[in-house]
């Protein structure tokens, strides 16, 4: 990370952002217009440049740094990217993917003019077309089906939002319910625990105030708003704070942990409940907190309906209820020593309220039951009281900024069920990887598909089912692949449409850094250079190379086109606020939002002499509150006509009419009466932290209603070691690589550029496996050919490989970027897919010098596509982790071959589907449940067509999803590596 280390050693007292002594090594702000410095390329020469130095935001994770891109006046290239000492959430710090987003920008294989198909899908014959013809093209079939009322034809398909809200308010706009999203193959784990405990479904740690953190994730190198985070951590460690890593690998983050907590793969949650049942033994909880904020007259309730209502009762009750989770219980299931747990529960005793806990990806993405492992961590926050305090965890809510656009459309009344089928009602998002499965079951097809930033093929598990959809025009009619870069699914896509690159595009972020709320803004930046030197840009591709599209200008385009005259409803939400009737400019979207929506901006852009949009373009962000700590306590003065219901005594709108809604359904809610006081309080139903949800036991899982352990689909009494099964772990991340768009980052690749399987020293020797020999890795849908690393940083039974490589391409000169992938022959029989690389990386020739110097050659193992679905039946998360075969290459496998047997794929698909148990009363799902792109609330309604009676029918009789509770699961998702793949090899005997 540059800059921001205070030389003589002070440290920051919060953490804030601001300006301070340490900005020195910064060009000042009232240089930034015009700022000279000495081209190193030039060397030995002094030839000086002239730059304007325009701030903009990192597009190469969700975490939104602060960049400043240094914009030469004469040729307005970019010439290289650094940190923003002004954006608050990274205070001029960026980890290396931020300044490498100038190789993406000058990568000699980018995509810069639009492109349609010539031959069948995936045929690789590409023509150029113009942007008129393809903005026409698809307006028309989006006017057709907004026009025939079918607007959820029309579907947006995204990976990477990297914008809050603009995409939101495009859809409703349109009336579809058309937003599909990748969350449930990355953070549904993680949202859906947070959301059933508070109703907010990210947390927001506040590290640097933290006397002990609690990490279920590598943070320190990959973790969520990685940078930001990464950098308040450490402070708290500089202070003498305490760091817990829980995490089978021995990443970077644990080795800088006071204690890394190998725990194996699914057993967190026996960890976590111990550390809680030595709390409540030990009388280390926070009686006052918990009392007024945990809804535990609701436990006692549903609990022990016979006991009286007090708090004494209630922690007898939940004592009783966590009696069986001993930390040696946990260190059985876990293998950790019982000890450690001991001193890791007291540890945060010590520092509570100041104990920061995170989970995002991690356990609860690749465990069967993971987001509870996700309640469990925060249970100990819950009971600590360190929700909402100095050092404690808060909602993300509090933490974060939406500012209002112009005039928001209102809701839409669909419900798409290709996006949530009614076997997953409380699913936190989209069941966006069991899209190909839900187009091949025959429910639905999709005319009109954007993808955005989104390569499933590669990206998502099973990505050969994905091919086969994306490649079928009876289900897929019209597919734009909106990206700045080729991949794997652009490839069979019918056009493919250059998008910005991060400093090539507007967007406003505001994300949970820290205890405060600020808003970043994205802007093209030579766009904003060649407008402040006086040139006139009227579309930002006329700025950015070729013609490369930003995407809100596309959106407004192509929705102004498929309503030419206004008569569907749609273009008035395009017209300008300033010039009636005219097309708005992105410039007056934004322009308008930090005018009338952003708290202090308009009075701190006024004291510079600015107006709003001038600050925001001078600083690229702006801080809008600090200290945000217990808003839960917030006194709501005037709640308006209300009434007091529930044990948990929540205010509820007089004016709402809650019609057949239970109480855990509705959306009226204000505030909930603590001590006589109506006080704001949390955002679910009762207004309190849920440890009973109601909402969980009235929607089919009484049994999870609690936070509670429940075996993972790669518990150890799943894997036989005799066999050579051994738990996958294929979810980690290297802090140097982002998915697909890394491909095109030269210096990233040449810093990362292998992909071996970590395997522990006595499992090598078991298996007979030596660093850099081939592993045969065999999944349930098929298997890939790896290379080994023993190391020590893993433990024993489980092995793993990094998420991110593996990718490949087709042609030789075409599909995909030549710095990162190979070249691969696909071969397809029946329904299997097998993939041989023919060369891996390779130097070649293009205006970029750099591409004849590569010397790397490793492109990974595509692993991804070897694993089936694992929709976990309450989050919807796909679970990642996998249990697999391991043993030595056979005879004929060469690196990084792969096959996939689609049946296989379909079976597993199938299997999982029978844990689900549907909706199937009157809602499609519980209303107040976070939803991206809420529809009005008629559109929650489940029709009582013949799959609701055939659901409610097997609920009655015990049958289906219904009728498998608990541990029975391991039945349906275990499965035999001998009876798909046959005896496994002889390994050789132990030496
Ligand atoms: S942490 Fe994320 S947003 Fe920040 S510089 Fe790195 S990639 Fe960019």
């Amino acid at each position: 990370m540059a800059g921001g280390i205070d030389r003589k050693g002070a440290r920051r007292p919060t953490g804030y952002g601001g300006r301070d002594r340490m900005l020195e090594a910064y060009p000042p702000v009232e240089r930034w217009d015009s700022w000279t410095e000495y081209d190193p390329a030039a060397w030995p020469r002094k030839v000086s440049r002239e730059y304007m130095i325009v701030p903009t935001v990192c597009f190469n994770c969700e975490a939104a740094c602060g960049l400043t891109a240094y914009v030469d006046k004469e040729s307005f290239e970019v010439r290289k990217l650094e940190g923003n000492p002004h954006h608050p959430g990274s205070r001029g710090r960026n980890c290396a993917k931020g300044p490498a987003t100038i190789n993406q920008i000058h990568d000699p294989e980018r995509i810069l003019y639009p492109q349609r198909r010539k031959g069948p899908r995936g045929s690789g014959e590409w023509e150029r077309v113009s942007w008129d013809h393809v903005l026409d093209t698809f307006a028309e079939r989006m006017h057709d089906a907004f026009a025939a009322g079918t607007p959820n034809d029309v579907l947006y398909f995204v990976g990477r939002p990297g914008e809050d809200g603009f995409a939101d308010r495009f859809l409703e706009t349109w009336g579809s319910d058309g937003h599909n999203s990748h969350t449930n193959v990355c953070s549904s784990g993680g949202r859906a625990g947070y959301g059933f405990w508070s109703g907010t479904d990210r947390p927001s740690p506040d590290y640097a105030n933290a006397r002990f953190t609690l990490l279920i994730s590598a943070h320190l190198e990959s973790g969520h708003y990685f940078n930001p985070h990464a950098q308040r951590i450490i402070e708290s460690q500089q202070r003498g704070g305490k760091i817990a890593v829980m995490d089978p690998r021995l990443s970077n983050t644990a080795s800088m942990a006071d204690y890394w907590l190998p725990t194996w793969p699914g057993s967190e949650g026996a960890v976590l409940l111990a550390i809680a049942k030595v709390l409540l033994d030990e009388g280390l909880y926070d009686a006052e907190f918990v009392r007024r904020w945990v809804n535990w007259r609701t436990y006692l309730e549903h609990r022990s309906p016979a006991s009286e209502p007090t708090f004494a009762n209630f922690i007898g009750e939940l004592r009783k209820e966590y009696a069986q989770y001993t930390p040696e219980f946990a260190e059985a299931e876990s293998g950790l020593p019982a000890q450690t747990i001991v001193a890791v529960a007291r540890e945060i005793a010590a520092a509570a309220p100041a104990f920061s806990s995170h989970i995002w990806r991690a356990a609860a993405a690749g465990n069967l039951h993971g987001w509870q492992i996700t309640r469990c961590v925060m249970l100990l926050n819950a009971l600590t009281g360190s929700v909402g305090a100095v050092g404690g965890t808060s909602p993300n809510a509090w933490n974060k900024f939406i500012p209002a656009p112009w005039k928001k459309p209102s809701a839409n009344e669909q419900w798409n069920e290709l996006n949530w089928p009614r076997e997953y009602p409380l699913a936190h998002n989209e069941m966006s990887f069991l899209y190909p499965h839900l187009l091949e079951d025959g429910r639905g097809t999709q005319p009109v598909l954007f993808t955005r930033v989104l390569n499933p093929i590669w990206t998502y598990p099973d990505g050969y089912s994905w091919l086969r959809a994306l490649r079928d025009e009876s289900k897929v009619g019209l597919h734009a692949a909106l990206t700045p870069t080729w991949s794997e699914t652009a490839w069979w896509a019918d056009y493919v449409l250059p998008m910005g690159h991060g400093p090539e595009r507007h967007d406003t972020h505001s994300y949970e850094s820290y205890s405060g709320r600020w808003l970043g803004f994205r802007q093209p930046v030579q766009r904003v250079a060649m407008e402040k030197l006086g040139h006139e840009v009227e579309f930002t591709y006329e700025a950015n190379p070729g013609e490369v599209w930003e995407e809100g200008e596309f959106w407004i385009e192509v929705s102004w086109r498929a309503d030419p005259d206004g008569s569907l409803g749609i273009r008035q939400y395009y017209e300008s606020p300033y010039r009636p009737g005219e097309k708005i400019r992105l410039e007056e979207y934004y322009r308008w939002m930090f005018e009338n929506s952003v708290p202090g901006l308009p009075e701190k852009a006024a004291a510079e002499g600015l107006d709003p949009l001038g600050y925001m373009r001078r600083y690229g962000a702006v801080e809008i509150s600090r200290d945000e700590y217990s808003q839960h306590e917030t006194e709501v003065e005037d709640p308006g006509e209300t009434d007091v219901l529930g044990r948990e005594a929540t205010l509820t709108k007089r004016s709402f009419d809650p019609g057949h809604l239970p109480l855990t359904g509705r959306p009226d809610t204000v505030a909930t009466v603590v001590e006589g006081t109506p006080r704001q309080g949390f955002n679910t139903p009762s207004r309190k932290l849920e440890l009973y949800s109601e909402t969980l036991a009235e929607w089919g899982w009484p049994e999870f209603a609690v936070p509670s352990y429940a075996r993972s689909h790669v518990h150890p009494s799943l894997i036989d070691h005799e066999r050579g099964e051994y738990v996958l772990l294929p979810t980690y991340r290297l802090p140097t690589l982002i998915h697909s768009r890394s491909g095109n980052a030269k210096y990233l690749n040449e810093l990362s550029h292998t992909h071996p399987l970590l395997v522990c020293p006595e499992d090598a020797e078991r298996i007979g496996l030596e660093t850099g020999g081939l592993a045969r890795v065999e999944t349930e849908i098929g298997w890939f050919v790896i290379k080994a690393l023993v190391t020590e940083g893993i433990r024993p039974g489980i092995v793993a490989a990094s998420h991110h490589m593996g990718r490949w391409r087709l042609k030789e000169d075409k599909g995909n970027e030549r710095w990162s992938s190979a070249l691969v022959d696909m071969a397809e029989v029946g329904d299997t897919v097998s993939f041989r690389q023919l060369h891996g990386v390779e130097p070649w020739q293009s205006e970029d010098p750099s591409s004849e110097r590569v010397w790397w050659s490793d492109a990974g193992v595509h692993q991804n596509i070897t694993f089936p679905v694992h929709p976990d039946p309450v989050s919807g998360m796909h679970c990642w982790h996998q249990k697999v075969r391991v043993g030595p290459a056979r005879e004929g496998d060469r690196y990084a071959d792969i096959h996939v047997d689609h049946a296989r794929a379909r079976d597993a698909y199938r299997r999982w589907l029978t844990l689900t148990r549907p909706a199937d009363g009157e809602l499609r799902r519980p209303i107040w449940l976070f939803r991206p792109v809420k529809p009005v609330l008629s559109a929650y309604d489940l029709p009582a067509d013949d799959a609701t009676m055939a659901a409610r029918a097997a609920r009655e009789r015990g049958e289906g999803g219904w009728g498998v509770s608990g541990l029975d699961m391991a039945s349906v998702v275990d499965w035999s590596p001998e009876e798909v793949w046959g005896p496994g090899p002889q390994a050789p005997p132990p030496r």
